[in-house]
């Protein structure tokens, strides 16, 4: 029987398993992963359930009985250390080994750590796994002061947790905005106002120097001195992907596990699929690496039938979403080479989305609490429609009759 050795138990790897079961895999599946819980969500561990509106049991993808019902074998809590190419194997830190015919690296990203006087110090947060949520939750329980470094999605999503707490959050930005790196500014400036009325202090242009402190946070002083009061900090610098293992055994690396429109890397039976791959995308011409839920379940359906031996090319314009307060936002598409941004909607009503364009044809949108047409727009960028300023910003179009 064919032996697969899944390296990883997160999104990409429970998504792929739901594949091969689907279509009866006839091989027998081993999953490994670092993290002693079972495979669980990473979204809400930075909405939902550090407000206690998603509980532990609703993180899981999976209860246990699922994969003993469907024989996949679990080793977690345990790290793969090694990978033999030649001898088809791989080395646990349990010191044991497993042979595999195929193996699918899906290992992830880790977090961007930034080092500074105090950076080591108790309640000194990164958010990347169920651990870092459940610390922080108890922080946010118990400070009166958080300072977040980092004013991306993850940075964000936690001000706006800590703001309905009623604690007093401060966010310290290096760039000039919110959301620099994926957003246009209207949107930045909007979010910015939304956590401004909800208590939150930003600081731009801003990096910091040191945490002051004992064992715990007092303060946090940043580079020009300026100093905040500061209980607990949490820090969103960014990812990095988990391609060292895929790197010391000989697979090609350029940021991110290099596979092909295949989900394989450059070795025979050899995959890698979510955060930690560079792929291939056909429809916007480009190499992309991406950090998105929807990434990490479509390349991995993809892996899947490539180990089925009935290859599907991974073909999908990506798309994110980030929730903050009450309010949705959706992102379809790359923008970075837009000519022209059109408003549709209304921004004083929250209920809005930018269309991003080159020479009238549409790149991206970003949607704001406007699920049902983000949906019609997640085609529209698919299919690279042309289109008409005046027609998209003209609330009577019917986004549909452009498909
Ligand atoms: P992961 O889910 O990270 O799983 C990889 C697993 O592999 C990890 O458990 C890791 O510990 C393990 N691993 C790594 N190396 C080894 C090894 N050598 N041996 C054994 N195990 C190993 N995306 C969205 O689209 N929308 C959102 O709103 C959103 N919110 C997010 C909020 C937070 C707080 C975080 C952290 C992420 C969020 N994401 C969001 C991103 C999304 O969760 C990721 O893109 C997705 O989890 C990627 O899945 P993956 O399987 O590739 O990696």
């Amino acid at each position: 029987m064919e032996k697969l050795v899944i390296i990883g138990a997160g999104q990409a790897a429970v998504q792929c398993i739901n594949s091969l079961i689907k279509e009866s895999y006839s091989g027998a599946i081993t999953l490994v992963g670092d993290e002693e819980h079972l495979p669980y969500q990473r979204p809400p561990l930075s909405k939902g359930f550090l407000d206690d509106t998603v509980n532990k049991e609703r993180l899981y993808f999976k209860k246990l009985e699922f994969f003993i019902e469907n024989k996949v074998q679990l080793h977690l809590g345990v790290r793969v250390e090694g990978v033999d190419l030649e001898n088809k194997n791989v080395t646990l830190s349990d010191n044991s080994k497993l042979d595999f015919d195929r193996l699918v690296f899906a290992t992830g990203s880790k977090v961007r750590t930034l080092e500074f006087p105090g950076s080591e110090l108790e309640s000194v947060h990164y958010l990347r796994g169920l651990d870092d949520a459940e610390s922080i939750k108890t922080d946010l329980n118990s400070c009166k002061n958080l300072v977040v470094i980092g004013a991306g999605y993850i940075g964000l999503e936690v001000a706006a947790v800590a703001a309905q707490k009623d604690l007093n959050v401060t966010v310290i930005e290096m760039a000039d905005r919110v959301m620099n790196r994926t957003v246009d500014p209207q949107i930045s400036n909007y979010y910015l106002d939304l956590h401004e009325n909800n208590g939150v202090s930003f600081k731009f242009n801003a990096s910091v120097k040191e945490i002051r402190g004992d064992t715990r946070p007092k303060s946090v002083i940043c580079s020009d001195g300026t100093e905040i009061k500061a209980d607990a900090v949490i820090i969103g610098a960014g990812i990095i992907p988990n391609t060292e293992l895929a790197g010391d055994a000989g697979i090609a690396i350029n940021n991110g596990i290099l596979v092909d429109e295949y989900g394989q890397t450059n070795h025979e039976n050899i995959y890698a699929c979510g955060d930690c791959t560079n792929h291939p995308n056909k429809l916007l011409n480009e190499n992309l690496r991406l950090e998105s839920v929807h990434n990490a379940m479509e390349q991995s359906k993809t892996v899947a039938s490539s180990i089925l031996n009935v290859p599907i090319e991974y073909s999908q314009v990506p798309w994110f979403w980030s929730d903050q307060y009450d309010h949705k936002l959706q992102i379809v598409g790359l923008s970075g080479n837009h000519d022209t941004v059109t408003m549709r909607g209304d921004m004083s009503e929250s209920k809005f989305m930018l269309f991003y364009s080159k020479n009238q044809e549409l790149l991206a949108v970003d949607s704001i609490n406007n699920p049902k047409e983000f949906l019609i727009s997640r085609k529209l960028v698919e299919k690279k429609v042309k289109i008409d300023a005046e027609m998209i910003a003209d609330p009577t179009t019917d986004l549909n009759k452009l498909i």
